[in-house]
């Protein structure tokens, strides 16, 4: 065990109250792929970039083309929880870990057994009518290659904030809370390039910010302790 697992460990041990921010690194183990690593969405050439496919204003002008790219890229029916959403339910369930806040809309952390997932992004499993408010499942979404329709003739959107959309307010408010009642705070798996969802950050209070990463990111160098490595082989070794 090297010294930074070790010191993660202890931490844990000690925690009562762990609360776990993520984001698209969490997922690529299962097979998902981020946007911003070098075999990201970003690095893949599309007509248009995923931030403007991903966006509310292109979904409205050209929500064929949208759900073209959402079909292909967004939905990953085959993908299953991996060591770092397994151990995160683990914690969870021992008493542990309080919330787990995540910028994820792969219900992932849920398919795990994680009960408290704050998803700050929505997710790409629930799906709703803009004219009725009817809701759709993903399976609805994944089939046919037209815009999915409700029955009363709207267009079904996936709850999914898109950009230039805000963030639910009551789900902000949960997080918030959540993180400032924390003693440890474990960061995973983001760029933290992604506003608000990365100010979040910023109403901890305790002294034991862990951050887990493959590649440096803007607040290693405000953490009590930095993990260079992939997320599930670094949660997967901690002992509960
Ligand atoms: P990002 O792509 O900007 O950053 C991902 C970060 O995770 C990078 O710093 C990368 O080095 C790191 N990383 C990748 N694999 C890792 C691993 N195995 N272990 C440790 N670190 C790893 O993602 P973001 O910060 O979440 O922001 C992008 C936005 O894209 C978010 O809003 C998110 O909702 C969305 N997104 C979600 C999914 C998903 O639901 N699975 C997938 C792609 C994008």
């Amino acid at each position: 065990m090297t010294a930074e697992l070790k010191k993660l460990q202890e931490i844990v041990n000690q925690a009562k109250n762990i609360v776990f921010f993520g984001g698209a690194g969490v997922s690529t183990e299962s097979g998902i792929p981020d946007f911003r690593s070098v075999d990201g969405l970003y690095s893949q050439s599309y007509k248009y970039p995923p931030e403007t496919i991903l966006s509310h204003e292109f979904f409205m002008d050209n929500t064929e083309e949208f759900y073209r790219f959402y079909r292909n890229k967004m939905l990953c029916p085959d993908a299953r929880p991996n060591k770092a959403h397994i151990k995160l339910a683990e914690l969870e369930t021992a008493g542990k870990l309080k919330a787990v806040i995540t910028q994820n809309i792969d219900g992932l952390h849920q398919m795990a057994g994680s009960k408290n997932v704050l998803e700050l992004h929505g997710s790409v499993l629930r799906n709703y009518c803009m004219k009725c408010h009817q809701f759709y499942d993903v399976e609805t979404i994944a089939e046919g290659e037209e815009v999915p329709k409700c029955s009363c003739g709207g267009t079904i959107k996936p709850d999914v904030v898109l950009y230039g959309e805000g963030l639910d307010s009551d789900v902000m408010n949960r997080s918030v809370a959540a993180i400032t009642k924390a003693d440890v705070l474990i960061i995973g798996g983001t760029s933290l390039a992604v506003y608000p969802a990365a100010g979040l950050i910023n109403y901890y209070r305790g002294n034991h910010l862990v951050l887990i990463n493959k590649s440096s990111t803007p607040m290693d160098a405000i953490a009590n302790l930095a993990i260079d490595g992939k997320i599930g082989e670094v949660l997967g070794a901690i002992k509960l």
